[in-house]
């Protein structure tokens, strides 16, 4: 996963790509939308360090710039994340004035994360995704690297937790 450096290297490892494809050439139809999926392919994707973060999305003035994903999600986190910041770009790239972005989450947002979300579970709604990522708290600490873990919920306490990205061991943050 850390060796995806494009969002389409990210969404091929995910095996989303197509539905996504399908979703966005619905919407927009055949030219602009396939102008906007190679963009969208080769828009860098960073790994972000942030604490308070799960992702993000840059822009300056109409140009995308990357996505940010914090790698030490859940898969199922980070995929959601991952559509989130994508509905940013959608809506950023097909607003009549890109040039400001404003109001982010917005309704034109909120049809996006719709769009490219309505394949995962039936009752995924943006009321509850935008609940979920409010409620993710960092709950652990890898010793090796030093990045948190953010969940739901505190890690089960007999289970040992190693980090995918280095090895580490997680170290609940209330034991540190
Ligand atoms: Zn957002
Ligand atoms: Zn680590």
């Amino acid at each position: 996963m850390l060796k995806c450096s494009t969002v389409g290297e990210l969404l091929y490892f995910l095996g989303i790509f197509e539905p996504l494809q399908v979703q966005i050439i619905e919407e927009l139809g055949r030219p602009k939308g396939e102008q906007l999926l190679i963009q969208l392919q080769q828009l860098p994707l960073k790994q972000s360090h942030a604490v308070t973060r799960l992702g993000s999305y840059s822009c300056r003035g109409e140009k995308p710039l990357s996505i940010r994903l914090q790698f030490a999600q859940e898969p199922e986190q980070l995929q959601q994340t991952l559509l989130h910041e994508i509905a940013h770009f959608l809506d950023h790239q097909t607003r009549p004035a890109p040039c400001s972005y404003r109001n982010p989450h917005g309704k034109s947002w909120q049809y996006w994360l719709q769009r490219v979300g309505a394949d995962r579970e039936a009752d995924h709604s943006v009321a509850m995704s935008t609940l979920y990522r409010q409620r993710l708290k960092p709950v652990a600490r890898c010793k090796r690297c030093g990045q948190l873990l953010e969940r739901l919920r505190r890690l089960p306490q007999k289970q040992r937790w190693l980090h995918r990205n280095c090895g580490g061991l997680f170290v609940p943050i209330d034991q540190i």
